[in-house]
């Protein structure tokens, strides 16, 4: 990733990574927007003389990864109004505020998973290329969605197994680096019932095949059982939301090294804001069907050791962008992780979406993305939440006050 040339930067103070070294009294030295050194000051190279200095109080931690949003949306009441009747000129300005929103959060990278057109993509080139500030982006383009199926409007409706691998095949050319399968019904799509099965085995696999033979990845939202099952068999990397999970599903996760995004915070979301802030009534009782079993199923896969990375969806219904430290939350408080794991969801679990090993990790060679944060969350979550500095590829970024306010 080309990076503007600027000042070698320093950074002292406690480091705490789940993979890579951790010190109490640590050094970070950036050069070229890259980690050249990361660990304990004893056995730090020395800095260049023009290098910037920052001793900072709190925790130095690696930029949090969002493994699931929808940058065209806002997160207000209604998903289809975040999109319905605006051109991509408008979506691409959201995308772009919401690229902003998360990075002053502390995330460094988020997984875009559905968007009307190549909104996201366009965002993903604008931060590659150094004409914007933000997090990295990886863009799936249209999420693939059957005739009458969940969320249409954020993707392109297809049907068969031969217009499945073309679909995907042309996302991919279009700068999709993923592609996302709507393997079943959803929440937030009205008259479409919340987990039947929008696809066959064979349709999902198309697609999945073509992505994995470009090295991409192949994110499935699933809500039911069979849908999930399939969807796991059919090549899915990860599998988004993962609302009912039982023990053959769980084996089959295992099995084939996919990793589960709970996406807690959309469901918390519509339950607590839902009736009250307008979303429409079918919408919230389906979330609120289905919050009990949603987490006991990812109960399940944690108990079985398994992955679960930080997704937030955001852009759905209050659940605005940059709220990874609150999933990462909900992690701790509904499912029972501890603190230590719900960070390594945080930040290695979510780069593995991405299928990148240099994210979510400070070591040398990798890009130059870290979060100072008040606290630390091998022992309090909530320490994420408390952001108190940003740099991204080796260069310190001014969020202004935007972490100190309420996040809804
Ligand atoms: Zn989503």
């Amino acid at each position: 990733m080309p990076v503007p040339t600027h000042r070698p930067l320093v950074v002292r103070g406690p480091l705490a990574q789940p993979d890579g070294p951790t010190a109490a009294d640590g050094t970070v030295l950036l050069e070229e927007g890259r980690v050249r050194y990361a660990g304990p000051a004893t056995d730090a190279p020395k800095a260049p003389d023009h290098a910037l200095e920052l001793e900072v109080e709190g925790t130095i931690v690696p930029g949090l990864i969002d493994a699931h949003v929808h940058l065209t949306c806002d997160g207000g009441p209604d998903l289809l109004a975040e999109v319905d009747g605006r051109g991509p000129a408008e979506l691409t300005a959201k995308a772009l505020a919401n690229a902003w929103r998360s990075l002053a959060r502390g995330v460094v990278a988020v997984r875009d998973l559905g968007a009307p057109c190549g909104e996201a993509v366009a965002v993903a080139n604008a931060v590659r290329s150094g004409r914007l500030r933000g997090p990295e982006v990886a863009a799936a383009g249209r999420a693939l969605t059957a005739p009458g199926g969940h969320i249409p409007y954020l993707g392109r409706v297809e049907q068969g197994v031969d217009a499945m691998a073309r679909a995907a095949t042309e996302e991919l050319a279009a700068g999709a680096v993923g592609i996302k399968l709507i393997a079943t019904g959803g929440v937030l799509t009205r008259g479409v019932p919340i987990g039947n099965v929008a696809y066959d085995e064979d349709e999902l696999a198309a697609a999945s095949r073509v992505a994995r033979e470009a090295g991409a990845w192949v994110a499935a939202h699933v809500i039911g059982l069979e849908g999930t099952k399939r969807a796991v068999r059919a090549g899915a990397t990860t599998i988004e939301h993962a609302t009912f999970v039982d023990d053959e599903a769980v084996d089959l996760i295992r099995d084939r090294g996919v990793v589960t995004v709970g996406t807690l915070s959309a469901l918390h979301a519509i339950v607590r804001h839902g009736r009250a802030g307008g979303v429409p009534e079918e919408s919230v009782l389906k979330a609120e069907s289905v919050l009990d079993v949603h987490t006991d199923s990812l109960r399940r896969v944690a108990d079985a050791g398994l992955p679960l990375a930080t997704g937030t969806d955001a852009g759905t219904p209050f659940n605005p962008h940059g709220g990874v430290a609150t999933e990462a939350r909900l992690l701790v408080q509904e499912i029972g992780v501890p603190p230590a794991a719900a960070f390594r969801a945080a930040t290695v679990d979510a780069a593995r979406c991405l299928l990148r090993d240099d994210l979510g990790r400070l070591v040398p060679g990798g890009p130059g993305h870290l979060v100072v944060v008040d606290g630390d969350p091998r022992d309090d979550v909530t320490a994420l939440e408390r952001v108190r500095a940003v740099v991204w590829g080796g260069l310190p970024i001014d969020v202004g006050l935007a972490n100190l306010l309420p996040l809804s």
